[in-house]
């Protein structure tokens, strides 16, 4: 196979523009002409990686089979092209500068003066090109976080600009950026794209496309303006106008022919018309959903929907799976008290308790699953949230009063979640917990089995506790049983009641597995139970 080639993607202006659902979108429309793509995420903060940030910091932490926690845009990655990404594909500073650092420890680089050009910029270029190296790709789609301009960035910039020099037309690059319209003019505004393709060009990169978000459509007259200042074609300068939901965007793009235009730049060829049948029939039915459900997410991060990305997405992949909409209500699991429950929760059709760390809102989440079990509305517990249900069972069924997780209470006399043998002596915070994929047998007859209707199957995980086998008989002798185990560690992965329409408890992460084409049987599951639920109410 021919190597790789490269598309860099940075962003100007300001943040939050949306790099991260571009990038993905134009990969969509290369992986739909027959190309394998993609794409990586360079973050330029010091932290090794996300995964010891609040979520208020940086929103959800994502997490791949090989067990990294990256940055959220590695969700859409995999949402928009079903394919997983790797370790390799998120990348921050900080786990630049530990190996540079550790290289020199070790003495390689042999007395000279560790500088940030070569050696921080050689360190970025190599983890660029270990994915184009694998051959498995035909194009690697680097995403640059963080603004042109910050500080923080220049090392990747530079990277991109050295790149770009010995790549030749085999590597090009994207730049973002924002043209604003000012209502008090009625106009739309060119200058901030002039000077951010300013601020790069001090950088040395001439970026080849510009894709400029704005509110409303931009005429052929500031395509022209913007490609006379910014040196770039006309048919370079897209448009990336406000879209309805993310998963328009990729249409939106082809409109624009971003794709071809990128083609043509990297000398391959268009192939065929990009394949979208099945995209365009998910968003037909996104669209067009015949039924309504509400489903509430309670959680402690809720003021920041970015804390729960993935299960807001894993909801609507499910929801366009059963032809409905699923309007997610937001509950803080802090304001959840016995005395309002029934008012929060009573007129729901489904609830999910969210992952979590921590003590805070825990009482509120125990009491949401009180309520949900006793009045068989459907549940789904999430990590902690399937903790929460282990605890609220052992108290309120089997009458263990004080049965807590051991983090929140090390000192109960009932841990029914435990740390495992393995984690006790860890006091570091980065990178121990359980991450990543395992296996998880799933026991025949069980509501679990009818969801998956695998006998094996594999999901991720990211925590440290788990259930205390030591009490798993008491358990199953009053109606919560293990539908899912761990082959290797014996480990319940998968808790559900017996007595109750659905109701299902996951230590792992199945949010981080649904994508567009393949919809998480557990959430298609979930709805269709909080669906019949919402037929019940109109009976
Ligand atoms: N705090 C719990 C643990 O570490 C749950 C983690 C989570 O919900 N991701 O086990």
């Amino acid at each position: 196979m021919a190597s790789a080639k490269y598309i860099f993607v940075t962003g100007g202006v300001t943040s939050s523009l949306g790099k991260g659902i571009i990038s993905a979108s134009l990969a969509k429309l290369l992986q739909a002409r027959g190309y394998s793509v993609t794409i990586q995420k360079l973050d330029p903060y010091i932290n090794i990686d996300p995964g010891t940030l609040n979520p208020y910091e940086h929103g959800e932490c994502f997490v791949t089979n090989d067990g990294a926690e990256t940055d959220l845009d590695l969700g859409h990655y995999e949402r928009f092209l079903n394919v997983p990404t790797s370790q390799a594909n998120n990348v921050t500073t900080g786990r630049i500068y530990q190996t540079v650092i550790n290289k020199e420890r070790e003495g390689a680089y042999l007395g000279k003066t560790v500088q940030i050009i070569p050696h921080i910029t050689d360190e970025i270029k190599r983890r660029i090109q270990i994915l184009g190296e694998t051959g498995a790709f035909d194009i690697v789609i680097t995403e640059i976080g963080g603004t042109v301009g910050d500080i923080e960035s220049l090392p990747y910039v530079e990277t991109v600009r050295q790149l770009k020099w010995e790549l030749g037309s085999a590597a090009l690059s994207i730049h973002l950026t924002l043209i604003p319209y000012l209502a008090a003019a009625g106009e739309l505004k060119t200058k901030p794209t002039q000077h951010s393709v300013k601020a790069l060009l001090e950088l040395g990169v001439q970026p080849d496309i510009l894709v400029t978000r704005t509110e409303k459509p931009i005429s052929g007259e500031i395509r022209r303006k913007i490609a006379l200042f910014c040196n770039v074609n006309v048919n370079a300068v897209i448009e990336s106008i406000d879209a309805e939901t993310i998963y328009d965007v990729p249409l939106l793009m082809y409109k624009e022919q971003l794709d071809k235009v990128v083609l043509n730049k990297l000398k391959l060829p268009l192939q065929h018309e990009p394949e979208l049948t099945q995209w365009k029939e998910f968003l037909g039915k996104l669209k067009n959903p015949v039924h309504e459900v509400r489903i509430g997410l309670v959680g402690k991060y809720i003021e920041l929907k970015d804390a729960y990305k993935s299960i807001a997405e894993s909801f609507i992949h499910a929801g366009v799976a059963n032809e409905a909409k699923v309007k997610v209500e937001w509950i803080h699991s802090e304001k959840i008290e016995p005395g309002n429950v029934a008012a929060k929760l009573g007129g729901l059709h489904g609830v999910l308790v969210a992952p979590g760390f921590g003590d805070r809102g825990i009482e509120g989440k125990i009491t949401a699953i009180q309520y949900v079990r006793e009045n068989n509305i459907p549940f789904l517990g999430v990590c902690l949230g399937m903790q929460c249900a282990v605890i609220e069972f052992a108290r309120n069924v089997i009458g263990w009063k004080d049965a807590h997780s051991t983090e929140m209470n090390p000192a109960t006399k009932h841990a029914v979640i435990d740390f495992m043998e393995g984690q006790k002596n860890i006091t570091k915070k980065g990178g121990t917990m359980r991450l990543g994929e395992y296996n998880c047998n799933i026991q025949k007859g069980t509501k679990a089995a009818s969801v998956y209707k695998k006998e094996k199957i594999g999901e991720r995980h990211r925590h440290r506790y788990e259930f205390n086998n030591k009490f798993l008989k008491d358990f199953e002798e009053s109606g919560m049983i293990a539908s899912g185990i761990n082959p290797e560690s014996n480990l319940v992965e998968i808790v559900e009641l017996k007595n109750h329409p659905w109701f299902v408890g996951v230590q792992f992460h199945p949010e981080y597995k649904s994508t567009v084409e393949n919809p998480h049987p557990l959430f298609v599951r979930f709805v269709r139970a909080a669906l019949d639920r919402s037929k019940l109410a109109l009976d």
